[in-house]
């Protein structure tokens, strides 16, 4: 069966391409000829990866899943959450965003958060949701060069790491979207036929 994965993210779709079962036939939105940006309106993770399937099942009649991610911070109330991505403007740079949470959290004690990524899938009938996150901790300064956005910034629970100093590997063992994405693909072999 064919299956779309609604992002623009290449690097997002090769790494999860390979974790995919052979049957499936994995596609991009650049395979199925959508080169717009779909609107994230949602007010919650779960409405804007709902918003993207959807977009998708709707206009091009396929199966698809898509998935959303924020880094919730227990001292905001939960922000950047749903706006991680421009909490610092539409420019949606990750060194302004950076810079702007360890300003907001500057005379806080309390720096407790969880990176929460939600893929919503539609089937030919039916609509599912999985979710998978990751507790820690903001860190006072920038450490480390991997990964990207909030990583240099974000201590995993038991790690004396950040995420942008661990290894991609042991990220994707231990991090929200490795999780929601084995959550899916075990569902996935449990419930598509060969
Ligand atoms: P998206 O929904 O995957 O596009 O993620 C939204 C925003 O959350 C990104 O622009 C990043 O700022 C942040 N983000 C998502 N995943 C990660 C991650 O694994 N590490 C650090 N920041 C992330």
């Amino acid at each position: 069966m064919k299956l779309v994965f609604a992002t623009h993210n290449q690097n997002k779709f090769a790494e999860v391409k390979k974790l995919i079962p052979t049957h499936i036939d994995l596609v991009s939105l650049t395979d199925i000829g959508c080169t717009e940006e779909i609107p994230e309106t949602g007010k919650t993770l779960e409405e804007n990866a709902r918003i993207k399937a959807d977009y998708i099942t709707e206009k091009f009649g396929l199966s698809c899943f898509a998935d959303d991610t924020g880094l919730l911070v227990d001292a905001l109330n939960g922000a950047p959450g749903v706006y991680s991505a421009r909490y610092a403007g539409e420019q949606k740079n990750a060194g302004d965003n950076i810079d702007k949470l360890l300003t907001a959290l500057k005379d806080q004690s309390g720096r407790k958060a969880r990176f929460t990524t939600i893929i919503a899938l539609n089937l030919a009938k039916d609509r599912h949701i999985f979710e998978g996150s990751v507790e820690g901790e903001i860190t006072k300064e920038k450490r480390g060069d991997g990964g990207f956005g909030y990583d240099p910034i974000f201590r995993p629970a038991r790690y004396e790491k950040t995420f942008a100093e661990l290894s991609t590997a042991t990220k994707n063992q231990i991090g929200h979207r490795g999780k929601a994405i084995r959550q899916l693909l075990r569902f996935l072999e449990n419930s598509i036929s060969r």
